[in-house]
């Protein structure tokens, strides 16, 4: 007979946590991980793995971007994906107008996701587009030494940049300079989406665009290698995260 305490971790299972995990403090079913980490994951997609960086994804994005443009017309496989992609940005409104983000407080995840999708379409991103991101991400997730490669992470982290394509608020202004001179300026707020949100968004892209990215994802990294560089994480010097913060609490 095993006792309670054995059916589930007390502690926290990611590296260096140490707190109580949810089920050793009696709420939910995080069963080894703590609240924080718990959270973490629901937004991320990753109990531990940093966000994919937007300025580390754009040049895999344009990469693979290229690539589809080239092969559109003549790859009958990336044809029937970007015709699922049409349909589906179609399928979410039917050409009407997307609800603003302060109509759709309350609604469901699958309703908020379609919305996204909504945004898209009245935003004319392009099907290209949006396979680009999934195939780009998934190239750039496997060269990045601290990404976590499960398909949790790749479907989160797809949606994310997705939606970052056609929601929330863009101010562009000039800002005035001392020197008389102004420089432009920028500010964009985008409402954040709850993990839900993210992952129904993801999981129907993943779902059309998987027999393209699984077959040309290493391609893709070969091209960006070539035309852009190496990944960050992979120049000399490079430490992960969790030491550079170390490194910079004890001021280094
Ligand atoms: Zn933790």
């Amino acid at each position: 007979m095993s006792s309670p305490a054995q059916d589930h971790h007390q502690r926290c299972t990611v590296m260096g946590c140490g707190r109580p995990t949810m089920r050793a403090v009696g709420v939910g079913l995080g069963t080894a991980l703590c609240k924080y980490h718990v959270e973490r994951r629901a937004r991320h997609g990753s109990p531990f793995a940093p966000p994919i960086k937007a300025t580390d994804l754009r040049p895999y994005v344009k990469t693979a971007l290229a690539w589809i443009q080239e092969r559109q017309k003549t790859d009958p496989t990336i044809g029937h994906v970007l015709q699922c992609l049409d349909g589906l940005l179609w399928g979410s409104g039917g050409g009407g107008p997307a609800p603003r983000a302060s109509d759709i407080k309350g609604r469901s995840p699958k309703y908020r996701a379609k919305v996204a999708f909504m945004r898209l379409h009245a935003a004319e991103v392009p099907p290209a587009r949006l396979l680009a991101v999934h195939l780009g991400m998934a190239a750039c997730i496997e060269d990045d030494r601290e990404a976590h490669r499960i398909p949790e992470f790749r479907i989160v982290q797809t949606a994310k940049a997705l939606h970052r394509l056609a929601s929330g608020t863009h101010w562009r202004w000039e800002m005035p300079l001392p020197n008389g001179n102004t420089a432009p300026a920028e500010l964009h707020v985008y409402p954040r989406s709850s993990g839900q949100v993210l992952r129904f968004m993801g999981e129907e892209v993943e779902e059309i665009c998987r027999a393209v990215t699984e077959r040309d994802r290493d391609a893709i990294r070969q091209r960006k290698q070539e035309k852009y560089g190496p990944h960050p994480s992979h120049m000399p010097g490079w430490r992960p995260t969790w030491q550079r913060k170390l490194l910079a609490t004890r001021g280094y």
